[in-house]
Formats: structure tokens, sequence, C-alpha cells
């Protein structure tokens, strides 16, 4: 067993704190790579809080994990000690279903999430706010060295749930896309959807945003909580790429689509949506979802990132002030992904 050094989540109601706990010995096809940065996804808040469901506890949330491999089983072929690597959201999956046949892991009925899960050992899964992680090899990416690392990070799960949408969808060159919620998922949508070539319009609730939208590279900027700038965005956009976190107004939103535009979702609120049909029916609209990306699809786009430059903007934190991360996430106020360095751990 390997010793492992993390923080986790007791219950539902408690703040992180130190915890350690075993990992399996690597594996003939496992890679073990210690951690040396793990994003702060807005899914690790929903996880640890029973947003959604109740969780398994002790919890080690964290599903955007950068490090260097340290160990690879006799059979591993892609990967030397020594090497850059990554896991998202998932660690293992059947491979014998349609959807892993097909490369959407994600949708696999039998996929096993990095943390909160547990695995076909029958063991809870462990996330990444820890400083070493055993994966079998099929799930670990492989990471540009061209890139900073930290700010890579976070492409491992906002970099892939908003990527392989607007892929999916073909969102592009002479499209109008509306991303909605300035945050970690929302500031990559803006990047991959101005790499792609749309005219891009952030839809926030909060106005000092607006420069570090533009600087992002949005091409627009409006405020929800004005009706009047929501008033002339009606009938605007092909896509809107919606990712917020909280229970939302999702006909105000379908009201600024064109006919035959498409909402896409990837925020989780907790609770059911209220929808009017009507907003559908008037317009020919779509209401999507789409879940993180498969392994391929993730592998692509952080080579595509390396090529292109794209990497996530991060603010740094030690691992002790997860719990000030997470309040601030809670308002909104997330510039644009909290990164932890492990080495505070
Ligand atoms: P985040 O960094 O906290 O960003 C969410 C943003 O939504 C906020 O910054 C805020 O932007 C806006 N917002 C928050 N509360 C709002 C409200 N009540 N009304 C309107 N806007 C609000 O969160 P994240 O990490 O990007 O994650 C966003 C959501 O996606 C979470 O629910 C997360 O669980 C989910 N998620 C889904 C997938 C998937 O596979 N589908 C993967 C990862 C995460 P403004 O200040 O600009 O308004
Ligand atoms: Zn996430």
């Amino acid at each position: 067993m390997i010793e492992t050094k993390a923080y986790a989540a007791q219950d539902g109601n408690t703040p992180l704190a130190p915890w350690t706990f075993n990992r399996r010995e690597v594996g003939p096809h496992d890679v073990r790579f210690d951690i040396l940065f793990c994003g702060v996804c807005h899914s690790d808040l929903h996880a640890i809080r029973n947003d959604w469901f109740d969780g398994i506890f002790p919890m080690v949330p964290g599903h955007e994990i950068v490090g260097r491999v340290v160990e690879v089983g006799e059979h591993v072929k892609k990967f030397k000690v020594g090497d850059l690597a990554g896991t998202g959201c998932f660690v293992d999956s059947d491979q014998t279903c349609d959807n892993c046949k097909n490369d959407l892991e994600q949708y696999c009925p039998h996929r096993v999430f990095t943390y909160n899960n547990l695995g076909f050992d029958g063991l809870p899964t462990y996330g990444g706010y820890s400083n070493t992680i055993v994966v079998r090899e099929e799930f670990v990416l492989h990471i540009s060295e061209k890139l900073n690392l930290a700010a890579v990070a976070p492409l491992l799960c906002a970099g892939i749930t908003t990527y392989s949408p607007l892929k999916h969808w073909k969102v592009g060159k002479g499209h109008k896309l509306a991303v909605i919620g300035l945050g970690g998922l929302g500031h990559m949508a803006v990047k991959f959807g101005v790499a792609f070539g749309a005219e891009v319009t952030v839809l926030s609730t909060s106005p000092n945003k607006e420069a570090d939208a533009r600087r992002l590279g949005a091409h627009y900027f409006l405020v929800t909580s004005d009706p009047k700038q929501v008033e002339e965005a009606k009938l605007s956009f092909d896509f809107t790429i919606d990712t917020i976190a909280a229970e939302h107004n999702y006909n105000m939103y379908m009201s600024m689509l064109k006919t035959d535009g498409v909402h896409i979702c990837v925020g989780l609120p907790d609770k059911p949506a209220t929808l009017s049909i009507f907003s559908l029916t008037g317009g020919r609209k779509s209401l999507v979802g789409s879940g993180m990306g498969g392994i391929k699809e993730t592998q692509e786009m952080l080579d595509y990132c390396a090529e292109h430059d794209i990497v996530a903007d991060i603010e740094m934190i030690d691992m002790k002030d997860i719990e000030i991360a997470y309040e601030r996430m809670q308002k909104g106020d997330v510039r644009y992904r909290f990164v932890i360095d492990m080495e505070t751990l």
C-alpha cells in the first residue's frame, strides 16, 4: 500500500482537514504520478456539501490533476518515469460498452469517477487534493512540457467540459456564441469559442468582470441583472453555453437564442430546472447537455492547447486555504480558477 497525504472532508458539514490514507500498489497496467498541482472545480464544492446526492466520506476531492510519473507497471507502454501526466474526472470504465468503444468513456454506465465513487475493486476513489495517485494507463493523459503546468491542471475538467460541446455542435466561424457565467468553465469556453472563430459574448451577473472578459478575448459583455440589456439581446445567439452552478432562469436565456438556437447546459445546479416549453417551441430551439469528454478527446484538447498556447487563468492557493477558496467560489468571486500548489500539502 502507498501511504498518501491528503485533505479530506469527513462529512458534508465539516471543513476539509489533513488526512492520510492508502492507495493501491502499482499494478502491471498502472501509472503512479506525484501530484504537483490540482485545480478546484465547483463540482468539488457540490460534492463535499452533498448538493447532488449523499457522498462517500471521508472524501478527497480534486479532478484536475497534474504531476510527474514516479512509477509504472511492467505492461505500461505510453508512460515512463519522469514524464508529465494528468488525470481528469474519471479513472476507469468498463471499456466494453458502446460508449467506451466510441471514445465516450465519460458516458459509460460503469465509469469510475476520480473521487466520491467506488472502483471496480469495490473501494472508494480519492481525488487530487493529495500528494500521489495511481491510475490505469488508459486514463492518464500526456501533458506538454511547453505550457505552465499549474495553469494546465484546469484543462482536465474546465477545459474539456467546454471544448467537447463546442466541438460536438461545431461552434465556430459565423456563429454568435454566448458564454453564461464567467467562472472556471466559463472563462475556458470564452478562450475556446474565440479560438474556434465564433463571435463571443459573456452573459454575467458580475459587472466588474467586463474588463477580464474582454482581455480573455470576448467581443461583447452583457450584465444579466439589467433587464434592458437582456431585452436588447433577444434572438441574438446561435449557441449559449450555460456554466451556472446555481438555480437560474432558463427561460430568460432561451429568449436570447435565435430560431434553431441551441442552449448547451454544462453547469449542474442542485435543483431541477423550471422551463416553459413555449421557450423551445417559439423558435424551434434545443436545450441540450454535455458532460466532460472522453479520453481521446481530452488528449486532443490538451494537444490543441499546447499548439495554440491556451491555458487557464489561475490563482494559486496553499492547501490550507481551500475553505477560503470555496467561500469565494460560492460568491462568484473566482478569477478564474483556483489551483492548489501541492507542495503546500
Ligand atoms: P465557478 O467557477 O464557480 O463559475 C460559475 C459562475 O457562474 C460564477 O463565476 C458566476 O459567474 C456564475 N453564477 C454563479 N451563481 C450564479 C447565479 N445564481 N446566477 C447566475 N450566475 C451565477 O464554477 P465552475 O467550476 O465553472 O463550474 C460551473 C458548474 O459546472 C458547476 O455546477 C459544476 O459542478 C459544473 N460542472 C459540470 C461539468 C460537466 O461535465 N457538465 C464539469 C465540471 C463542472 P458570473 O459572475 O459571471 O455571473
Ligand atoms: Zn470539474
